[in-house]
């Protein structure tokens, strides 16, 4: 068996996957043959476009859930309604993230409790609901994407380098309680890419420094890359089946960096 063919007629979940890396992720998903339930915020009609697009190219269920990933009892519907459209949920990748960068002393306290939430919590919540039909199939795969600040720390980010550390220390936990039924654990732990999330955060920081995006890009973001690129999301996707295929099977609690080099100075 190759690793290309782990994922056929498997069902998944990669929440936050109407944009940005999620999005890369699913597609790689269905291209394996996987079912796919995309999940996360934006235009219904673009997002119906996206389901339809990804079913048609790659002869696979492609299913949407609006869940909110701060809401745990939306979390657990997401599972069940994914467990019944595919027959089964085989993989998982948490990926909803969210970002807000400000001073500790000065930073909202609904944004601290949103990213822990969102970035950490979530992802407790969806492993909590799709664990047991793995056991019971002696096969799963989850996939935490957390960050190079999941091993690392950045000034102003607290909250995200707090729920980033959380997701990692989290991931290496479920790597010991799913080994005895075939089910790995694993975090990916990019650097900087180049998706709506960031983008926003390159326009912040050039209004918080005062200073050109270019400048932000090389000075900033890129700074930290001995790689001087930024990661793409077809990489991380391309990480992500590897890690979903038999392949990966014995590698499991671990937090694989792909970060130009970051978080090895
Ligand atoms: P993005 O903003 O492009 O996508 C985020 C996705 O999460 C979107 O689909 C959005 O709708 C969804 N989302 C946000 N809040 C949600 C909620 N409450 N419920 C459900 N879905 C929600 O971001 P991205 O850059 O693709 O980031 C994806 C993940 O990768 C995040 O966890 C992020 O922390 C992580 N990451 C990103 C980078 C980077 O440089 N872009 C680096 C390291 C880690």
């Amino acid at each position: 068996m190759t690793a290309a063919n782990s994922l056929k007629g498997k069902g998944t979940i990669v929440t936050g996957s109407t944009s940005g890396i999620g999005l890369g992720i699913a597609r790689a998903f269905a291209a394996e043959g996987a079912h796919v339930m995309l999940n996360g915020f934006g235009d219904a009609g673009e997002i119906e476009r996206l389901r339809q697009e990804i079913a048609t190219r790659h002869n696979v269920q492609v299913a949407y859930s609006s869940a909110d990933m701060s809401k745990p009892d939306q979390i657990e519907r997401m599972v069940r309604e994914a467990e019944s459209a595919f027959g089964s949920v085989d993989a998982v990748v948490n990926n909803a993230g969210i970002q807000f960068v400000s001073p500790v002393e000065s930073f909202p306290i609904e944004k601290w409790d949103a990213i822990l939430a969102i970035n950490l919590s979530s992802a407790f919540h969806v492993v909590r609901a799709a664990l047991p039909g793995m056991r019971a199939r002696k096969w799963g795969r989850i996939v935490n994407v957390a960050s190079a600040h999941g091993l690392t720390a950045s000034a102003f980010k607290s909250a995200y380098v707090a729920a980033k550390h959380g997701v990692v220390g989290f991931t290496r936990t479920i790597a010991m309680e799913g080994a005895p039924d075939g089910i790995t654990c694993n975090a990916i732990c990019p650097g900087y890419v180049l998706t709506p999330l960031v983008e926003k955060q390159i326009d912040d920081q050039a209004k918080a420094h005062k200073i050109p995006r270019e400048q932000v890009i090389r000075d900033i973001m890129l700074k930290q890359h001995a790689i001087k690129e930024f990661v793409t999301v077809e990489d991380l996707a391309a990480l992500a089946v590897f890690l979903c295929s038999n392949a990966a099977r014995t590698i499991t609690g671990t937090a694989i960096a792909m970060d130009g080099g970051w978080t090895q100075h």
